[in-house]
């Protein structure tokens, strides 16, 4: 046992002295046989809820249709599973009910790979039923039992099998490969809660180019719910569709590598989306399609649309288009406009991903050129005297007061004004300074 492991020791001992059985299963035991860190530690019992709740105190009943209660211990947060069988999945989608057992080889045959349908007793024993640890080492995936049949079950198990095979590296065996191919459109029958929360894990992994791959060479995601924009559909090869679709280009494929560089999961959809030239059209309704948060939403957006604009804006300079000044002005603008933390958030990824300047084409030397100019973006975004209205020296009472007029839309668009007059140093943020020039260019200001 590791040490993750062992600290959960007390929950399995706990649930044996009251005469259950109690062990460790799914990707826990997955991570401990590979040497890898666990992310969390899962437990499955032969107890039922309510006794695992009668036996932990702090407890919160997290999924208790399912049988999972989370619990709370002085080592850790566990998510309990009372062992289950699965019956009656509805229309290819989550089983319509589930019913308990207590046999714990009847809740590993629920489970969607052999790599995932692995337990292990507190004594370190391994209880592997379907080959898992022997697939584990020569690197292959396989559903537990049929293939045709899981698939058809719960359809996003599809989108598992990517994960997993592009996360640890695996090659499908076969025929779970082919069963996905046959079934790849029951894909339209899952929620995109689901897909999307799948989507995010791929996109955090250690390896989302190889789940892209993977996704281009299955078709499958031509086949959700809520359709995906055409232009990340390139990310799923085998067109059915009318309009073919274009091959990735060098860079673009470069990008996808690199995303893993990455640590932050919102700045690899962004690079993701600017690597396959997404508009933030695009990008928005990708993220609407997934149902991510709305601040994420428009973060995506946002950040895609700075990542455009910049991109033509680099051209421009490097074509000697934009003189300096002009390039400046420009991306001052374009920070106040979207937020410093959207803007931060692009420069981070084509730091990181220069390729991301120049998607389309192969360009190597523009590419050097480019991040020149990113190097200038960073440091003049750094040498903002000021980052917000709250740090402006002056607020909408002293405006109020000043230009004796009653409060209004107009007092947000003066202030908005001054703070961009002061970033764009047409004027120093102190009292005197913004009242006078205030007076000065009172019409003005208003309509930034
Ligand atoms: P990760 O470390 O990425 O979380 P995981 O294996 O823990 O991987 P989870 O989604 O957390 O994946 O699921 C926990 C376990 O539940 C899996 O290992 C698997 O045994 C089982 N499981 C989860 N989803 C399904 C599904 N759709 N069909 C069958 N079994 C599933
Ligand atoms: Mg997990």
């Amino acid at each position: 046992l590791n040490k993750a492991l062992n600290e959960a020791l007390p929950v399995l001992h706990l649930l044996e002295e009251h005469g259950y059985v109690a062990v460790f299963v799914g990707g826990c035991v997955r991570d401990t046989m590979m040497g890898r860190e666990l992310k969390d530690v899962d437990i499955a019992t032969s107890a039922e809820p309510q006794q695992v709740m009668a036996l932990f105190p702090r407890h919160v009943p997290t999924g208790l249709a399912h049988g999972t209660i989370t619990v709370m211990t002085g080592n850790g947060v566990y998510e309990i599973t009372t062992f289950r069988k699965e019956s009656a999945y509805e229309q290819f989608r989550r089983p319509a009910e589930v019913q308990f057992v207590t046999d714990l080889e009847a809740d590993l045959l629920r489970r969607d790979f052999t790599i995932n349908a692995m337990a292990m007793r507190g004594n370190g024993q391994l209880v592997d039923p379907f080959g898992g640890l022997n697939d584990l080492r020569h690197g292959t995936l396989r559903c537990v039992g049929e293939a045709d049949a899981r698939f058809q079950e719960d359809a996003l198990r599809m989108v598992r099998a990517i994960r997993f095979a592009a996360e640890f590296r695996l090659r499908f065996e076969m025929g779970t490969w082919n069963a996905l191919i046959r079934h790849r459109a029951l894909l339209q029958h899952v929620a995109m809660e689901r897909i999307g929360a799948e989507a995010d894990k791929m996109i955090s992994g250690s390896h989302p180019h190889r789940a892209a791959a993977l996704f281009a060479a299955s078709g499958l995601l031509h086949h959700t719910k809520v359709p995906l924009p055409q232009t990340l559909l390139i990310l799923s090869g085998e067109k059915e569709a009318s309009t073919p679709l274009p091959e990735p280009r060098h860079n673009q494929v470069m990008a996808m590598k690199e995303l893993e560089k990455l640590s932050e999961t919102d700045t690899r959809w962004t690079s993701l989306c600017l690597a396959l030239g997404l508009t933030s059209e695009d990008a928005f309704q990708l993220a609407e399609a997934l149902k991510f948060s709305n601040v994420r939403k428009a973060a995506l957006a946002a950040t895609v649309r700075i990542g455009n604009l910049m991109g033509i804006e680099l051209d421009h300079a490097l074509d000697g288009n934009r003189s300096e000044e002009q390039l400046r002005q420009l991306w001052l603008d374009t920070v106040i406009r979207e937020g410093i933390g959207n803007a931060s958030t692009w420069l981070t990824a084509v730091r990181t991903i220069p390729q991301l300047l120049a998607p389309e084409e192969e360009r190597s030397f523009e590419i050097i050129a480019a991040e020149g100019l990113v190097v200038k973006l960073g440091q003049w975004l750094s040498d903002m005297p000021i980052r917000s209205l709250r740090e402006l020296a002056i607020g909408g009472a002293d405006a109020v007061r000043l230009l004796q007029r009653p409060e209004g839309p107009w007092l947000g668009q003066l202030l908005q004004g001054l703070l961009r007059a002061v970033i764009h140093g047409h004027v120093r943020n102190d009292r005197e300074s913004l009242l006078a020039f205030m007076k000065e260019n009172e019409s003005e200001l208003e309509k930034t």
